[in-house]
């Protein structure tokens, strides 16, 4: 199985992980829209959000409402867009997208960001989310 984000999750492939439990993770977009660009996942492999089970769907959303207000506060955004897609990656994900204003939640936008920025934000978003809980 050569799915990234699979391997993400099993810690066999590199990413700013800033949050993670037994069924989901969150990790910095390579390539963010803007700073602190989240990306939400459950550890099981299931390629369309719609045909995630129950079990995992409602939890999964319920996170994202976890993660939003830390990540809200450790990025100064006015607010966190959500988007999802699917076709970049086979496996389902959630864009948590800190934003300031309307049509910033586009994809063209996103663009690779500096090691160091992205480590930067990684600890903030995780330092935010410590404050939280
Ligand atoms: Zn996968």
């Amino acid at each position: 199985m050569s799915c990234v984000f699979c391997r993400i999750a099993r810690g066999e492939a590199p990413a700013h992980v800033v949050w993670q439990d037994d069924l989901f993770l969150a990790f910095l977009d390579v390539q963010p829209i803007n700073p602190g660009h989240l990306l939400l996942i459950p550890r099981e492999h299931v390629d369309y959000l719609f045909d995630l089970d129950d079990a995992l769907y409602g939890p999964l959303f319920a996170r994202a409402k976890e993660l939003a207000e830390p990540l809200r506060r450790a990025t100064g955004c006015g607010r966190v867009g959500v988007a999802v897609e699917g076709y970049g990656v086979p496996h389902a994900h959630i864009h948590l997208v800190p934003i300031n204003g309307r049509l910033e939640l586009d994809p063209n936008r996103a663009a690779f960001r500096e090691e160091s920025e992205q480590a930067e934000m990684a600890a903030r978003i995780r330092e935010a989310l410590a404050s939280t809980s």
